[in-house]
């Protein structure tokens, strides 16, 4: 057991996963607690949080291989409310959660925490603030309760435990043939993708990190999964910094607020309610028309 948290493994065995996880803004819990920081100012100090307030201002962003992706970005993600971002595929949702945990760093721009610029605050106390869900739930190689634990490795049995029940998984955990000790992943048991993402839901939970950045699924599961994974959501974002790419109109519906994005900036921002009464907005044209052109399914 002690071998499966040794970071230098860990990352061996990550590897091939690594660039991968940095693209599709796949946090890997392990990875981030073990990661030597880089780039880090000498004279860094641990982020203070105490609204989770995410703000990004005149954010431009360029990935080194190409063109502009984010263009002069203002937004605010206030403190304990949910920001859905959407808009059409490419204009830069999944790169704004990248920034936000420093896999990349903007090229101009500052974002701020708290009032804290990332840039000048230590990596590990700004990722200890950070959980992930993912669009694709990975299972490592392990046990139910590795899996869960990969998201804070310094969790008790106890908090695995009770991220399992928030995250709805306790009871499907406890019907497997040796419940929590149960090894999923390559050479482990399958699991429905209704499970995964619950197990994926606790992985997150058991930080207890104020801001919480998710990549809704966009794959449909069936009603009763969906409806679990979601009640499984709705714990999670509970009282949290949300910054949601949101793919369903139910999440969009429900969010604080929602920014619309196109080719790299804000093109609008306000409720559903606000949006879809304007009616010669882009939100307005798009929920009404062509929801689907927005990244939205109904
Ligand atoms: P989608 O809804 O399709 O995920 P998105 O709004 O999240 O779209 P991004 O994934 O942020 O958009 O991508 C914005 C642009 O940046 C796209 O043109 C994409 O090809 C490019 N891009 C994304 N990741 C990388 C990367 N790691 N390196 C180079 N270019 C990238």
């Amino acid at each position: 057991l002690l071998m499966a948290y040794d970071p230098a493994r860990r990352l061996a065995k990550l590897q091939v996963q690594i660039d991968r996880a940095v693209v599709n803004a796949q946090m890997i819990y392990a990875l981030l607690d073990t990661q030597p920081a880089q780039r880090e100012t000498p004279d860094a100090k641990d982020l203070v949080v105490t609204e989770a307030r995410v703000e990004l201002r005149d954010v431009v962003f360029s990935y080194a291989n190409g063109g502009q992706i984010l263009r002069g970005l203002n937004l605010v993600a206030e403190g304990g409310q949910t920001t859905a971002l959407v808009g059409p595929s490419g204009a830069g949702k999944s790169t704004i959660i990248n920034l936000i945990p420093r896999f990349y760093d903007p090229t101009e721009g500052q974002i701020l925490i708290d009032g804290q610029n990332i840039a000048e605050v230590t990596k590990t106390s700004l990722r200890r603030q950070l959980a992930y869900v993912s669009q694709q739930p990975y299972l490592f190689e392990g046990s139910i309760r590795d899996n869960i634990r990969y998201g804070l490795p310094t969790a008790s049995d106890a908090d695995v435990e009770q991220a399992a029940r928030l995250a709805y998984a306790h009871d499907f955990i406890l019907a497997q043939p040796q419940g929590y000790d149960t090894p999923v992943g390559e050479n482990g048991i399958t699991l429905s993708g209704g499970q995964r993402q619950r197990l994926s839901i606790a992985r997150a939970l058991v930080r207890n990190a104020p801001i919480l950045l998710l990549d809704e699924a966009t794959s449909a599961l069936d009603n009763e999964s969906e409806a679990a994974v979601q009640k499984a959501l709705d714990v999670a974002m509970r009282g949290r910094t949300v910054v949601v790419i949101a793919h369903r109109l139910s999440t969009v519906v429900k969010a604080d607020k929602i920014i619309v994005m196109h080719d790299g900036r804000v093109v609008e921002e306000g409720s559903h309610a606000v949006l879809a009464q304007r009616k010669d907005g882009l939100y307005a044209r798009l929920n009404n028309l062509q929801a689907p052109a927005i990244g939205i399914e109904i």
